[in-house]
């Protein structure tokens, strides 16, 4: 196995290896029915009569209650959450901080649509947004719902700005699911498949991905690479932006090599193109840093934020360097519950929980603690890789001994996972990796139980 990003690549060998689920003592989890339990299965039937089937299910568990870094099921079951909600709660669920600041916010004012009547709150976050984003500029934030908002609007701020159309964009990229952020979306499969015709003025060039391309770890020459496609397909003076995740989400974890963003920013600035970084999953803490970027330097024109920025409530943001959202004219952006109060009272509260308990820091031990944990799965034949920053950590499967994709394995693993008291997620354009995002105030006992458990799911399915 190899290690990529900052997680350690000695591992301690005193951790006994587990591989048999019924073996982990189940102190944070609580298994007490069959899962699917009776009330899910028929609160299920109800789902599967009145819900969209486009929305999608991962696991047949509804939540009842969640607490710091476990969620409890509607049978009393539970289960110690390693997805956070897709990276929301890094400050824990429905961490008290953020329930008593909703509380507060909802009795006193819910809503005047920030344009009409403004409040403080909106404003407070576009200040903290400033002092916590790379660069050291005057930056001004604009706020919105939602992840894929924050890009459509980093997009429409970099277009009006340079009055060019062109945007660049990364293979395995996820930026959303509207019309315009799914063009931007590489994966077809369920993102893009009968959903067309597509926006215009994309243009698509590999990332990083050392694993599987032909640089490895030289990320420079990805980048040169990457740059001479960009220029075959697209004249650099018709770009407005070019966008990336620092560190890849939906697309399977990737932590690009060192060198491959330099280079892009350092080439796009050169050519007077605007560098938009996609933040939405791995920024507020989550890698290790406030933004992932700054593990690699980057100080982007426009970053996208959302996710971990409101703790459980929907809000995301477009922050930028201040010539750049100053090109806008008033109307052109927002929307009536853009910013909302109770969602603006909610990113406060996690922001501060987030300044408090130094959570960037607890991101970064948490990377260190999985890296020993998952040793025995590192070490494993069907793993070709665990790599990340931080608590962005992912596990990519293979067919024993090739770099062959084994999402199958991925797909067992997710079915037998809430069986062992374990909410996961996976990610990756085959499906074959195991992404885990624990809230950044798991306790190293309910991290080691967790991850404990996972390796011996793996086991057990590997064994099959
Ligand atoms: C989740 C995500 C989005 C989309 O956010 P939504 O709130 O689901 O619209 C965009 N970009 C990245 C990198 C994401 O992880």
């Amino acid at each position: 196995m190899t290690t990529t990003g900052t997680l350690p690549t000695t591992a301690t060998t005193s951790i006994p290896v587990i591989t048999r689920i019924e073996d982990v003592p189940q102190i944070a989890r609580k298994i007490v029915t069959a899962i699917p339990g009776p009330l899910t299965l028929a609160l299920q039937k109800d789902y599967d009569r009145y819900v969209s089937p486009g929305v999608g299910q991962h696991e047949p568990i509804f939540a009842d209650s969640a607490s710091g870094a476990t969620i409890t099921d509607v049978d009393g079951n539970r289960y110690i959450d390693l997805a956070a909600g897709i990276a929301v709660a890094s400050v824990g669920n429905t961490a008290p901080e953020v329930s008593t600041a909703v509380q507060k916010q909802a009795a006193k004012l819910l809503h005047t649509c920030f344009a009409t009547t403004p409040y403080a709150g909106y404003v407070e976050v576009c200040k903290k947004l400033a002092e916590h984003t790379p660069g050291d500029f005057p930056k001004k934030s604009l706020l919105l719902n939602s992840g894929a908002e924050a890009v459509e609007n980093a997009v429409k701020i970099a277009r009006k700005y340079s009055g060019k159309s062109a945007v660049i964009v990364m293979e395995n990229a996820f930026h959303g699911r509207t019309n315009l952020t799914m063009s931007m979306t590489t994966k077809a499969n369920p993102y893009k498949a009968g959903f067309g015709g597509f926006a215009p003025d994309i243009y698509r060039v590999p990332f990083s991905y050392p694993l599987r391309d032909q640089f490895g770890a030289d990320g420079a020459a990805a980048a040169r690479k990457a740059v001479e496609e960009i220029a075959l397909k697209v004249d650099p003076s018709d770009i407005a932006a070019i966008i990336a995740e620092p560190v890849q989400g939906e697309g399977g974890f990737i932590v690009p090599a060192p060198g491959f963003l330099e280079g892009l920013l350092d080439w796009a600035h050169k050519n007077g193109i605007i560098y938009i970084s996609d933040e939405i999953q791995s920024g507020f803490c989550r890698t290790g840093e406030w933004f992932a970027g700054t593990h690699f330097g980057i100080v982007p024109d426009l970053i996208t934020t959302a996710k971990a920025l409101g703790g459980g409530m929907p809000i995301s943001a477009v922050t930028g360097r201040a010539e750049i959202m100053d090109s806008v004219q008033a109307g052109g952006l927002g929307g009536t519950y853009s910013g909302n109060p109770v969602s603006c009272a909610a990113a406060l509260a996690s922001i501060d929980i987030m300044e408090r308990k130094n959570l960037p820091a607890r991101a970064a031990h948490i990377g260190e603690l999985a890296t020993e944990l998952l040793a025995p799965l590192a070490a494993s034949s069907v793993v070709a890789e665990v790599r990340g920053l931080g608590a962005m950590i992912g596990v990519e499967f293979v067919r024993p001994g090739t770099l062959e994709p084994n999402g199958d394995l991925v797909k067992r693993i997710m079915a037998r996972a809430p069986q062992a008291g374990l909410i996961i997620l996976s990610c990756g354009i085959y499906g074959n990796v195991i992404r885990l995002l624990p809230p950044l105030t798991i306790s190293d006992a309910e991290l080691t139980e967790a991850l404990t458990t996972l390796c011996a799911v793996a086991f057990e399915e590997a064994a099959e």
